[in-house]
């Protein structure tokens, strides 16, 4: 019998002593929440990635990079330039009224 997925972001250890934040990770074979306590100023446990620290290598953030772009053209640079754009054409339709 699956139990019901409520999911929680507090656990209370040492006999409810202490409180701190609880894993967010979900088991992949019984999907239910991990029962751990999280790593402090983290949202996982050590076991679910609460340890890592990431891409360190500058390979390593670019490889992370390129699996992150999904296509590429809408870039925050190309929204930039865009609202430039918009703005002068604004601008110039405003003269021709
Ligand atoms: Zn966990």
């Amino acid at each position: 019998m699956q139990q019901a997925n409520t999911f929680k972001n507090y656990i209370w250890l040492m006999g409810r002593r202490i409180r701190a934040h609880r894993c967010q990770a979900l088991s992949k074979r019984s999907k239910l929440q991990c029962k751990n306590a999280a790593l402090r100023e983290k949202h996982v446990c050590r076991f679910h990635g609460g340890k890592s620290k990431g891409p360190l290598t500058i390979d390593g953030k670019k490889r992370c990079a390129d699996v992150k772009t999904i296509h590429g053209r809408e870039t925050r640079e190309k929204r930039k330039i865009r609202s430039k754009k918009f703005i002068e054409m604004k601008l110039l339709a405003s003269l021709l009224k």
